[in-house]
């Protein structure tokens, strides 16, 4: 294939983009296909010789497609949703077209003054103060390494990067159970060391880390001679929302001088909204914030929104700046690979500006605020149902469920039939969780094109194979 045949197959797989998203509500939602299937039926081998692209686009058709998770089903209710739209699609195509290699001002200014346009029009949709500024990672997970690797070098006075852990007194974290397994993981990878990530615990319906607790646990760990050094918050947390109280837990941060992170991969979209605010009053304090547009916000993974209050603590941590990297002559430029692990980088700001651009703020508003009154519509509904009992309350649009008919005993057994005969029928998509030890189902609604008649679907397929199973 050469560029000459290129603007045929463009139309061609444009007009198959749109067809796929006019009628993946016909197909189930989750893959119906058995471990094996589509590796089997791929050939061993590379090709030696040039293949035909009809070939290859037909494959695409037949062998990838039956083995495709419909993420963009407006009833896919599993997990958070991870949206693209119009206009992200438009954008990702024009940027895989140019593919800039943007790690560096120079190596594309338009790519890094964009991002700074973008992080801008993010602060100022979610109302965080003027002196936040922002980057964009690849996730969430990465936005997280960064800042607990950040809190890790200003903890020890930069020298972790120099000297290795070895001679340092144990750093202590601070986060509650209902935290993202990101942040297990960037304690790991971070060399802080599992048995360091101290648990402090929750209350109440929002499953907060209690603040009194927070500070008996850096106090005890004060008096016992180990090092304190951040603390990390969940704003919607991935199992059931849980939502730290954000001022009081940072006021404790700050009291003691620990750096502080807030994670609301999934829930900081719907800060676009002023009524949602209120689940993170206090969030200026913070040091480091992160969400993900590539979740709620209609732009394809990936793109993960990190603000930062001092950015200069993240690039002191990240930076290496060898001289082949440097650029001359041109002062005040950003160069984001040092903002972040990676050194090289998409051009991830042109789908923030199309998306943006093309439904307004006001537009992508209006979506969030559908999800979550139609979601709260549904647990109303079925909270009014006898043999079904609700697990945790919404937060946004989440919440979860339990089906628990009358002499039911084994309820976790039960539960997961449900949830896998759920699947199976392929007309919702739903995932499971466990809630105090118990084995509950999650609902949540956030695709783009979903509608409040998907909605109701889920509330008939939801009850009629649950009556069906006893
Ligand atoms: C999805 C999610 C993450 C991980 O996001 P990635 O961008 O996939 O790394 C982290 N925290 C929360 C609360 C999430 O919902």
């Amino acid at each position: 294939m050469d560029w000459d045949s290129f603007a045929e197959w463009g139309e061609k797989a444009a007009r198959w983009t749109q067809d796929y998203h006019q009628t993946v509500k016909d197909k189930p939602v989750r893959a119906q296909t058995e471990p094996g299937d589509i590796l089997n039926a791929l050939p061993e081998l590379p090709p030696e010789q040039a293949q035909p692209i009809e070939d290859i686009f037909q494959d695409f058709e037949q062998i990838v497609m039956p083995g495709i998770t419909h993420w963009q089903h407006p009833r896919f209710f599993a997990y958070f949703n991870a949206n693209t739209s119009p206009p992200s699609v438009l954008a990702e195509f024009l940027t895989s077209a140019i593919a800039a290699q943007c790690m560096l001002w120079q190596t594309s200014p338009a790519a890094t003054e964009m991002e700074t346009r973008m992080m801008e029009w993010l602060r100022h949709a979610l109302d965080l103060p003027t002196g936040f500024a922002g980057v964009i990672q690849d996730s969430a997970s990465s936005a997280t390494l960064a800042a607990v690797l950040t809190m890790r070098e200003k903890a020890l006075s930069w020298q972790g990067n120099q000297q290795g852990l070895f001679a340092q007194k144990p750093l202590r974290v601070y986060c509650s159970a209902e935290v993202h397994t990101s942040i297990d993981r960037a304690i790991w990878v971070a060399g802080i060391g599992q048995q360091n990530l101290v648990r402090v615990l929750t209350k109440g319906d929002w499953r907060g880390m209690d603040p009194v607790a927070l500070e008996q646990a850096i106090q005890s760990d004060l008096d016992s001679g180990l090092h304190p050094a951040g603390v990390i918050l969940s704003v919607g947390g991935t199992s059931v929302g849980g939502t730290d109280p954000v001022e009081e837990c940072l006021k404790v941060a700050a009291k003691y001088g620990l750096y502080t992170h807030v994670d609301a991969a999934w829930a900081g979209s719907a800060m676009i909204c002023p009524e949602y605010r209120h689940y993170w009053q206090g969030v200026e304090r913070a040091d480091s914030i992160v969400f993900n547009p590539h979740k709620w916000l209609g732009v394809q993974f990936d793109c993960c929104a990190h603000f930062l209050k001092n950015p200069e603590d993240l690039v002191q941590t990240l930076a290496i700046s060898p001289e082949f990297l440097k650029t001359h002559g041109k002062d005040g430029i950003i160069n984001y690979s040092e903002w972040s692990v990676p050194l090289g980088r998409r051009f991830r700001a042109l789908k923030l500006w199309f998306v943006i651009r093309a439904y307004g703020l006001e537009g992508l508003r209006t979506r969030l605020r559908n999800h979550v009154n139609w979601s709260v519509d549904l647990h109303d509904r079925l909270a009014t149902e006898p043999d079904f009992e609700i697990t945790t309350k919404p937060m946004w649009s989440l919440w979860t469920f339990r089906y628990a008919p009358d002499g039911a005993v084994d309820l976790d057994d039960l539960n997961l039939r449900l949830v896998n005969a759920i699947n199976d029928d392929g007309r919702i998509y739903l995932t499971q969780t466990r809630v105090d030890g118990n084995l509950t189902i999650r609902f949540q609604a956030g695709q783009f094109e979903t509608t409040e008649d998907d909605v109701r679907v889920a509330y008939d397929v939801i009850t009629e194979i649950a009556r069906s199973l006893t």
